[in-house]
């Protein structure tokens, strides 16, 4: 130890010289410390490259390079430079190093065939093979002329590096397998661990694995004792992988990670440019990562807002949904309430109107039962008054005469009105002749009105198209309930009864009609009052006037339901006034009327120049003028659209003419046969019976009658159908109908059937009378 440190010692004091001789005292340093010194130097740059320490090598060589000045010691310095490049793997450096020494050299000097081994050691790592063999040739010669065992001992070395080079693996393991021993004996430690490791190499080729491990061992434990950092990270490499082959892979991975440890600390800067691209790597995935993240974020925030709409959305439709069911399930309530309360209205209707139509037939066939006998009534005081009685019988029958009347009235309104609350009334299309109608209604009310000292004034206005198409029985309806008030509400009064044309189109007429009278008036309050069912103004009117306050209810519902309106216009004391307007089609007929000019009216009261005419009935010199004035029926305005000479002929017949007169009565009822029968022979007329359909069809077949008056409700063949076999064979005999038409029956269906005429049952004597003579056009029945 002690020489060690006055070996450095030395060198310490040398190297002060050599740096104090570069500041001005150049060539004051000996050749031989310039030799000390340099080989000082040196030596310890190879240690430093043994130990890969290559930037203390690097210094050491050139202290030593400056230090040379004698070209053999520099030569040598440059050596070892040459060295350092190659372990460094400066290959390209090194060259140039060694064409720079090589002219400095002897060819035949030891020190040149170190610089052919180390040539040679630059050609083996350059893979140049035959340079590197003859390189090494010329310093096997040179060693030859000139032994030097260090020398001998690296060209034996080169010589088994470059046999391991071209693969000659059995000459090199025994070469270096010589050589061990020797570079252990001579101490020369990095080579002996270099031939350690590349003869365990060999060994690990040959599949000698115990072998190649004992070296390795070797080699390992040189290294780390002195540093050779360079073979020992090559050591650990093949221990590694020796270690694997074994199998035991957990040693190996130590292994390789002491291998890679050694790497790192020699190419640190290589180690963190790697490490900094695979930095900037990560941070380029990161921040493509942050990129997907923050898209991935937004995604998410889009589809967090979307969930939370979704969700919202969800819950609105759960709500909606909900509420939709629990609404649904009010209304299937209600609506099974509200079922159950139509399916108990319908019941209720149905119930309703079966017991309107049961009230409906039930009147129906009571009114008809009433009729019956009080056609009995009305028609045998009728023959009882023909027969002369005395005046106190007279008075007796006339009251019972207008007894049956006012029956017959009130069970005819009850049955209309009836019949308009169950809505069976229909309109009719006919056409008709109103003046006449309303002629007819005044000469059956004449009597009444006769009776209250009235007097009754038509006033019709000639505009009105003579024939008008509508439906007269209840346009009669209206004019005789209103009609029949005003005389019997006015005494020693005036009745007007009015109709005039207030607006026509081309095929339409509106007919004003008014029923004034000046009696005793309605108060206004109950003016609206009295258009409902059964009102009265007061108590005191049934008492007085008798009554059952149905008829204004019938005429406002029959004039509603002809598209008008009833006004009243009243003052108690003063009269009253009731008006309403009707629309009537025109039928075509209208044309051949208009052109030929007939009257529609008796020739007596016609004023036709004028507008509006005034026929005073009362003022009529004989009452009984107006059964027998040429009053035109329907019937009869149709034959005069035939022969208006039939009119203008008429004339009274006489007893013989209408005993010449055969009349079949066809009738089922007894009383019925024998009244109808009476009234006709006190005529004078002839008169046969038929007592259902059957016979009357036989009679008609088997004799020749003038006229048939057909009763309709009869037993197995009724007076409908009996008429129309009839009118098979016979179309000429004239067919009167003895019935009620009603409101819901149709009189057109009369006459499509074949019937000429209607004679309302129980019919007035005049109006019977009057309908007979129209069969006979050619009579007049007094
Ligand atoms: P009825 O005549 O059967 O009583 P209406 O319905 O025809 O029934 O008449 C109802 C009431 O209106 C009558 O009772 C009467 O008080 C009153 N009335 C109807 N017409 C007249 C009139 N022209 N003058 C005075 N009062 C009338």
């Amino acid at each position: 130890m002690s020489l060690q440190l006055l070996h450095k010692f030395l060198i310490a004091l040398l190297l002060l010289g050599s740096l104090n001789m570069t500041h001005g005292q150049e060539g004051s340093l000996s050749k031989s410390s310039q030799k000390i010194a340099v080989d000082v130097l040196l030596e310890k740059a190879e240690k430093a490259v043994q130990n890969a320490n290559y930037d203390e090598a690097n210094r050491l060589i050139n202290s030593a390079t400056e230090i040379a000045k004698d070209s053999t010691i520099h030569a040598k310095a440059q050596m070892v430079r040459i060295s350092y490049y190659i372990n460094t793997k400066q290959l390209q450096t090194a060259r140039e190093a060694i064409e720079m020494v090589t002219p400095y050299l002897q060819k035949t000097s030891t020190n040149y065939a170190e610089l052919l081994l180390l040539e040679t050691q630059l050609f083996i790592h350059s893979d140049l093979i035959v340079e590197a063999e003859t390189a090494l040739s010329m310093a096997q010669v040179i060693l030859i002329q000139k032994p030097n065992s260090s020398l001998s001992l690296t060209q034996k070395l080169r010589r088994a590096e470059l046999d391991i080079k071209i693969q000659n693996y059995d000459s090199a393991q025994k070469s270096l397998l010589d050589l061990l021993p020797t570079l252990l004996n001579n101490r020369q430690f990095y080579s002996a661990a270099k031939a350690q490791l590349d003869l365990s190499n060999l060994l690990f080729i040959n599949g000698e694995l115990p072998a190649s491990r004992d070296f390795l061992t070797q080699s390992i434990m040189l290294s780390e004792k002195y540093n050779f950092n360079f073979l020992l990270k090559n050591s650990y490499l093949t221990y590694s992988q020796l270690l694997k082959k074994e199998g035991d892979f957990e040693n190996s991975i130590t292994y390789l990670e002491k291998f890679t440890a050694l790497n790192e600390t020699k190419n640190s800067s290589l180690q963190i440019t790697a490490i900094a691209l695979e930095l900037d790597k990560l941070k380029k995935s990161n921040e493509a990562l942050e990129v997907s993240n923050l898209l991935k974020t937004e995604e998410l925030k889009g589809r967090d807002t979307s969930y939370i709409l979704l969700c919202v959305f969800i819950t609105l439709l759960s709500l909606l949904t909900l509420s939709l069911f629990k609404n649904n399930k009010l209304r299937a309530k209600s609506n099974h309430v509200l079922e159950d309360k139509n399916s108990a209205l319908i019941e209720e209707r149905d119930r309703a109107q079966d017991a309107a139509k049961i009230k409906a037939d039930f009147l129906s066939t009571i009114t008809h039962e009433l009729r019956t006998p009080l056609y009995a009534v009305t028609g045998l005081t009728h023959l009882l008054l023909d027969t002369k009685p005395r005046n106190d019988q007279k008075e007796h029958l006339e009251t019972l005469q207008s007894s049956g009347e006012y029956l017959l009235s009130l069970i005819d309104n009850i049955l209309d009105f009836n019949k308009l609350e169950a809505n069976k009334v229909e309109l009719e299309a006919i056409p008709f002749d109103l003046n006449k109608r309303i002629n007819d209604i005044c000469l059956s009310l004449k009597g009444q009105s006769k009776d209250q000292n009235n007097k009754l004034h038509i006033q019709y206005d000639n505009d009105i198209p003579t024939r008008l198409q509508g439906d007269p029985v209840k346009v009669s309806q209206i004019l005789i309930n209103l009609i029949g008030n005003a005389i019997k509400f006015t005494s020693d009064g005036d009745i007007y009864v009015r109709a005039n044309k207030v607006d026509n189109t081309s095929n339409k007429c509106l007919v004003h009609f008014e029923v004034e009278d000046n009696g005793k008036g309605i108060s206004h309050e109950k003016q609206q009052a009295i258009f409902e069912n059964f009102t009265q103004e007061g108590s005191s009117t049934t008492r007085e006037y008798g009554g059952t306050g149905l008829g204004l209810a019938i005429v406002k519902n029959l004039v509603n339901l002809m598209g008008g309106d009833v006004k009243l216009d009243s003052k108690i004391g003063r009269g009253s006034r009731f008006s309403f307007e009707i629309w009537f089609e025109l039928p075509d007929s209208n044309k051949f009327f208009n052109e030929n000019h007939f009257p529609s009216i008796p020739n007596k009261r016609s004023k036709t120049n004028t507008i509006t005419d005034t026929y005073d009935v009362t003022k009529d010199p004989e009452p009984e003028i107006i059964i027998t004035s040429p009053v035109v029926s329907d019937k009869k305005t149709r034959k005069q659209e035939i022969s208006k000479e039939d009119v203008i002929s008429s004339k009274p017949a006489t007893p013989s003419e209408l005993s010449n007169k055969l009349i079949l009565i066809v009738e089922d009822n007894k009383i019925n046969q024998m009244i109808t029968r009476k009234i006709l022979e006190a005529k004078h007329f002839t008169c046969e019976v038929a007592n259902n359909g059957d016979e009357a069809i036989q009679a008609a077949k088997s004799k020749k009658y003038d006229l048939i008056l057909m009763d309709i409700h009869m037993p197995i063949t009724d007076g409908k159908e009996a008429t129309k076999e009839i009118r098979k064979f016979d179309r000429e005999i004239p067919i009167i109908a003895l019935t009620a038409v009603t409101l819901s029956e149709s009189e057109k269906d009369f006459y499509e059937i074949g019937f000429d005429d209607i004679i309302p049952k129980p019919f007035k004597m005049e109006e019977f009378f009057e309908k007979i003579q129209n069969a006979f056009t050619n009579y007049e029945i007094l």
